[in-house]
């Protein structure tokens, strides 16, 4: 049997198309602000699961940017699967994402939950995120699919390659072809872990697709002592960068404490991947 490199997408011509360079242009990478993901430099993203005040914020940010992170997380709009649990800030951190991304210069991703929001937070994200519970919102991907910002297309947590693929397809069919895939781990039979993080899916999803991939390993485990680990696993496989949670206190965090990292343990992280990178002959992005 002929395994081409298209299998997977063979039924989205423009994705094939795209990734073969026969649309008028190749895609060398999504920019996002002054910086690009995916042209081979290694990209950390990485901030708090959710912005819950000024301060947590500025000082998470300040830390992200001082050991190398080129990009910025912070959820306004959080989709928890309690409702009496946080919610986010939603509007009224507005004002606080966008003094801090301003004061450490790094360009910010945040989750949109609806696409009423998408006009608001134009003027507030640099990358919009399409959350896990959120892929399969195909009203939600068209109407991103007719902006120009860049999506951070997040894989369903019980999505196969193939629908995330056809997710992407979806934004790209409305115009949008600034799209950075994000495996952020599946459910499996196995509880050992919140999620089973799909190492697969990262070399798959550079070899068959024309897009960027970043590696979500604190969803992905669940537990902050195994992202290092992950990320480091990530990086070897190739992903072009790393969305990564992180908290001044993760004790305290109103969402996601447990895969949260210290700020010790990101300069470890930040000390490691280069190391690696260097090995594999590749290098962190700078902005
Ligand atoms: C998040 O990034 O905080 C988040 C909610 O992620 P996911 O959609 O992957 O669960
Ligand atoms: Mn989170």
């Amino acid at each position: 049997m002929k395994i081409t490199a298209t299998f997977l997408i063979r039924d989205m011509p423009a994705l094939v198309d795209l990734k073969q360079g026969r649309m008028n242009h190749k895609l060398s990478g999504v920019k996002v602000g002054s910086g690009t993901i995916g042209t081979g430099t290694f990209s950390v993203w990485a901030g708090p699961c959710s912005v819950e005040s000024a301060e947590q914020f500025a000082k998470t940010a300040a830390l992200v940017k001082r050991f190398g992170g080129v990009g910025l997380r912070g959820g306004l709009f959080k989709l928890r699967t309690d409702p009496t649990a946080f919610q986010g800030l939603g509007r009224e951190a507005y004002d606080i994402a966008k003094k801090v991304k301003a004061d450490v210069a790094l360009p910010f991703v945040s989750e949109i939950t609806d696409p009423r929001q998408i006009s608001d937070l134009l003027d507030v994200v640099d990358m919009f995120q399409v959350g896990s519970r959120n892929m399969h919102n195909y009203a939600l991907l068209k109407e991103l699919g007719q902006t120009k910002k860049p999506i951070l297309l997040k894989r369903g947590f019980a999505a196969t390659f193939k629908e995330w693929m056809l997710a992407a397809d979806y934004i790209f069919k409305g115009g949008n072809e600034a799209i950075v895939l994000c495996e952020r781990g599946i459910r499996t039979f196995e509880t050992s872990t919140r999620n089973t993080f799909d190492i697969n899916s990262i070399a798959l999803a550079k070899i068959e697709t024309p897009f960027p991939v970043i590696a979500d390993p604190s969803h992905g485990t669940g537990r902050a002592d195994l992202v290092v680990p992950i990320s480091l696993a990530a990086a070897a496989a190739g992903a072009d960068g790393l969305l990564i949670e992180v908290h001044p206190d993760p004790a305290t965090a109103k969402s996601d404490g447990n895969q949260s990292l210290t700020f010790a343990q990101y300069e470890t992280l930040m000390t490691k991947l280069p190391k690696l990178l260097n090995a594999l002959d590749r290098k962190m992005a700078v902005i």
